[in-house]
């Protein structure tokens, strides 16, 4: 079924790849959508933000749609969803154990760098349960001075 047309990986067939890869189907809209949310390093968006780049893109597709996906790719183990605010989803392709830093008013999302923090005292969990993991956000904002 595939055709065997390999060597120069170009972003299509890296976005099909993965797809495949956690046991998506590669349809057209997934592959235009996960070829704009890896192209650029591990960074942190809304749906809104990624169809207004699909939207620039050229990518025929809607806001539904775009979330859908996100969230096909979140249970995929593709993208992790940060809880910054309530009001909007921040998705992060870069889905290893790290913290974040969320500037208010900006509504800017970064990455805390490696070893940034440290968190003491945690409590016992019930029996039978783990820590499955930890999410940590900085709020910050701009000094007034
Ligand atoms: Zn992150």
């Amino acid at each position: 079924m595939e055709s065997k047309q390999e060597h120069t990986p170009c972003p299509t067939r890296l976005a099909g790849d993965r797809l495949r890869s956690v046991g998506l189907r590669p349809t057209r809209q997934r592959i235009a959508l996960a070829g704009l949310l890896f192209a650029k390093g591990d960074r942190h968006l809304t749906a809104e933000e990624l169809h207004e780049e699909a939207v620039s893109a050229g990518v025929p597709v809607s806001l539904a749609t775009v979330y859908n996906t996100l969230h096909q790719f979140t249970d995929a183990g593709m993208l992790r969803v940060l809880a910054v605010e309530s009001s909007k989803t921040y998705f992060d392709t870069n889905t290893s154990d790290h913290q974040h830093f969320f500037i208010e008013g900006d509504n800017e999302v970064m990455d805390i760098p490696t070893g940034g923090i440290s968190i003491d005292g945690l409590p016992d969990v019930p029996e039978g349960m783990e820590v499955a993991h930890i999410d940590v956000i900085v709020r910050l904002r701009r000094k007034s001075s």
